[in-house]
C-alpha cells in the first residue's frame, strides 16, 4: 500500500522540482531502505480516517481541502544515526520535514505538515522501544512509538502496576513523547505531562545529538568510543530535570527546534488506594458556583488529581449520537438538554473527580469535597458502583487512574462523518470567566448550527477550557462552519485577554499573532532561534506560527 519510490507525488515540497524531489527519495531510501519510504501519490492513500488506523499522511479530521495538509512521502527512521542522516540529507537539499511520533494528534491536524508536500517523518513506526522502567525512582525512558496503552500494558505484564501508575489522556492511542512536547494533559494527579517530563535527548537540526538536564553529565560506566546514542544516560537522567545552566527542554515543545528520540517521565507510585466518583448539577447556570468551589479544593489540593467539568452533551455524545436523542438538525435548546439529562440521568454540568490514597486519607478529602459540593442545590454524589451503567463515569474510573481507553472518542461520531476540531482557551478557576468563556463559545457554536460540546480539565492554577467544535466532514458546508467558528471563537477570546494553549494546523498563525505583547517579543525571539539553530528552514516550518526566513506566511494562508 502506499507510492513505491518512483511514484509521482501528489503534493511536492515547496521549491522542488519532480526530478530533485526523485533524487532525495533515492538518496533517502539508501538510509532507512526503500521499506521505510512511501511516496503519497494517491487519493487512496488520503482515505484513512479512522482513529484506530490513522493516516500518518494528511489530517483525517480536515476543516480545509482534504489535499491541502499532505505530504508529499513519509519516512520512517529506524534508529538516531537514520534521523541523523535524513536531517543532513534534508539540509542539503533544503527540503522540510515534519516529525510525528505516531501521528494521531486528533483535533489538531492528526500527522499532517502544515507546509503542503513536507517529508513527513514517522518516528513511532519503527522507534517504539520503553527502554527503562525504573522502580525505585518510580520514573521511564520511552522511544517516540510508545503510546499511553503501551507503557500501561508494558507495566501490567510485568507486574508493575502494583508499583507504578501511568497517566493517560481521554484516548489512549496517541504517542507519550508527542503528547507531552505538545503539553497535553491527563487526569491523574500527574495530569501536567511536561511538568512530569524528565531529559530528553534530541537530534538537533544539524544532526548533533544532544541530552538535557543531567543527560548532559557522561555516565562514568559509558565507552566513550561508543556512538553517543549508545551509551548509557546518567543515572539522575530522569531524577531531577534542571542539570546545570540554561534549561532549554522547553523549547523543543510546540516547537521546530529538534526531533525527540528518547525522552524520560515519572511515574505515580501507587497511591494506595483509589476511589472515583462523579457529582451531578441539575442546572446550566449552576456553572458559576461550581467553578467558584473548585478554585479552593484545587490550589489547596484536596482535589488531588486534574478533575473535569463535563457539559451534558460530551457526555450524552460517549453515550450515543445526536439522532439517538432528537431529529433536530438545529442546536439543541435547554428544555431538549434537560430531557436528555432526565433520560441519561446525569446533570446539565457533570463532575468527575478522584481521591487517592489509604482508606482514611480519602475518607477525609471525600468528606470535604462532598460538604462543599453539595452545597449546590440538586447536586448528587455518585461512584461507579452506584451507576454501572453510566458509560462515561466507568470509562472515567479507569482513565483517573492512568489506564488507557479509546471510549470517549464516540463523541465525534454525534454528528455522521463526525470529525473535530479544539478550540482550547486557557481560564482562570473563576465563575465569572468560567460562564464568560462558556456562554461566549455557546453563542458562536449555535450561530454557526452547531451544538455546544466541552469541558473544564482543571490544572494547577487554571483550566483547559475545551470546545469540541464537532462537524461534518463530508459536507463542505460544515466544514466551512467549524473553521468559521473557530477563528472567530480565537479573535473574541484575545479581544478579552484569553489565549489558547494548543491548537489546529489551519489557525496557528492566528494564534501566534494574538500573543503580541510588545510587539511580538515573543515571535521575535521564537524567529531568532529558529534561525539560529535551523538556518535552512528544515524541520517543521510554520509550527505554531513559527516560520523560518525562506519562507513567507502569506504564501500559506488558509
Ligand atoms: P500523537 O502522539 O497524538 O499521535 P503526534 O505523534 O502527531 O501525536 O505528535 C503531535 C505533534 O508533536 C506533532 O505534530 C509534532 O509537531 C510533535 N512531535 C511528535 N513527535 C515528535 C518527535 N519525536 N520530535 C519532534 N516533534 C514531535
Amino acid at each position: 500500500e502506499g507510492g513505491g519510490i518512483n511514484a509521482r507525488p501528489l503534493t511536492l515540497p515547496p521549491n522542488t522540482t519532480l526530478a530533485k524531489f526523485g533524487e532525495y527519495i533515492a538518496r533517502v531510501a539508501d538510509i532507512v531502505g526503500q521499506e521505510n519510504v512511501t511516496v503519497i501519490s494517491s487519493d487512496a492513500e488520503l482515505q484513512h480516517d479512522d482513529y484506530l488506523d490513522p493516516s500518518k499522511a494528511h489530517d483525517m479530521f480536515h476543516i480545509t481541502p482534504k489535499e491541502y495538509f499532505v505530504s508529499s512521502a513519509v519516512v520512517a527512521p529506524r534508529n538516531v544515526p537514520d534521523v541523523q542522516g535524513i536531517i543532513r540529507l534534508c539540509n542539503e537539499f533544503e527540503i522540510p520535514i515534519w516529525p510525528f511520533s505516531i501521528g494521531r494528534n486528533v483535533g489538531y491536524g492528526g500527522s499532517a505538515p502544515r507546509v503542503p508536500g513536507s517529508i513527513g517523518l514517522d518516528m513511532g513506526r519503527n522507534m517504539g522501544k520503553v527502554l527503562e522502567v525504573n522502580t525505585e525512582g518510580a520514573f521511564a525512558v520511552v522511544e517516540p512509538g510508545v503510546t499511553f496503552m503501551d507503557l500501561h500494558n508494558y507495566l501490567v505484564e510485568r507486574n508493575l502496576r502494583d508499583q507504578l501508575w501511568i497517566d493517560t489522556p481521554d484516548l489512549g492511542g496517541g504517542s507519550i513523547i508527542g503528547n507531552t512536547i505538545e503539553r497535553g494533559v491527563g487526569y491523574t494527579p500527574y495530569g501536567d505531562h511536561w511538568m512530569m517530563h524528565c531529559g530528553m535527548e534530541v537530534v538537533l537540526p544539524d544532526g548533533t545529538l544532544w541530552r538535557s538536564g543531567m543527560g548532559g553529565l557522561p555516565n562514568p560506566k559509558a565507552n566513550p568510543k561508543d556512538p553517543p546514542h549508545e551509551q548509557p544516560w546518567n543515572e539522575t537522567f530522569g531524577l531531577f530535570n534542571y542539570g546545570f545552566g540554561p534549561y532549554n527542554d522547553g523549547i523543543f515543545t510546540q516547537a521546530s527546534l529538534g526531533i525527540v528520540v528518547k525522552m524520560g517521565l515519572w511515574l505515580m507510585v501507587n497511591p494506595g488506594g483509589y476511589q472515583s466518583y462523579m457529582i451531578t448539577f441539575s442546572k446550566d447556570k449552576d456553572l458559576h458556583q461550581i467553578l467558584e468551589i473548585i478554585r479552593p479544593l484545587r490550589v489547596s489540593m484536596v482535589l488531588q488529581n486534574v478533575p473535569t467539568l463535563r457539559h451534558i452533551l460530551l457526555d450524552a455524545a460517549v453515550m450515543g449520537n445526536k439522532k439517538d436523542y432528537s431529529s433536530s438538525d438545529k442546536p439543541l435548546t435547554d428544555e431538549e438538554l434537560d430531557a436528555i439529562a432526565a433520560k441519561l440521568n446525569i446533570g446539565r454540568w457533570n463532575f468527575y473527580g478522584a481521591v487517592y490514597g489509604p482508606k482514611p486519607v480519602r475518607d477525609v478529602l471525600l468528606s470535604v469535597i462532598k460538604q462543599s459540593f453539595l452545597q449546590v442545590p440538586g447536586s448528587k454524589y455518585y461512584e461507579p458502583n452506584d451507576m454501572p451503567d453510566n458509560l462515561v463515569l466507568q470509562v472515567r474510573d479507569g482513565t483517573l487512574q492512568g489506564i488507557p481507553t479509546t471510549t470517549e472518542l464516540n463523541w465525534v461520531s454525534w454528528l455522521p462523518n463526525g470529525a473535530h476540531l479544539f478550540f482550547s482557551p486557557i481560564s482562570k478557576v473563576s465563575g465569572d470567566d468560567g460562564v464568560a468563556q462558556y456562554e461566549l463559545s455557546r453563542k458562536r457554536c449555535e450561530e454557526a448550527g452547531l451544538d455546544f460540546i466541552g469541558t473544564f480539565v482543571v490544572g494547577m492554577r487554571e483550566m483547559h477550557h475545551i470546545v469540541c467544535i464537532v462537524f461534518n466532514r463530508k459536507d463542505p458546508e460544515s466544514r466551512r462552519k467549524a473553521h468559521w467558528v473557530i477563528t472567530t471563537l480565537i479573535a473574541d477570546a484575545a479581544e478579552r485577554g484569553w489565549g489558547e494553549y494548543r491548537t489546529h494546523l489551519a489557525v496557528m498563525d492566528q494564534i501566534a499573532n494574538t500573543y503580541s505583547f510588545n510587539d511580538n517579543a515573543q515571535m521575535r525571539l521564537n524567529e531568532k532561534i529558529k534561525n539560529a539553530l535551523d538556518p535552512k528552514g528544515i524541520i517543521s516550518p510554520g509550527k505554531n506560527g513559527v516560520w523560518p526566513k525562506q519562507y513567507n506566511a502569506e504564501d500559506y494562508k488558509v
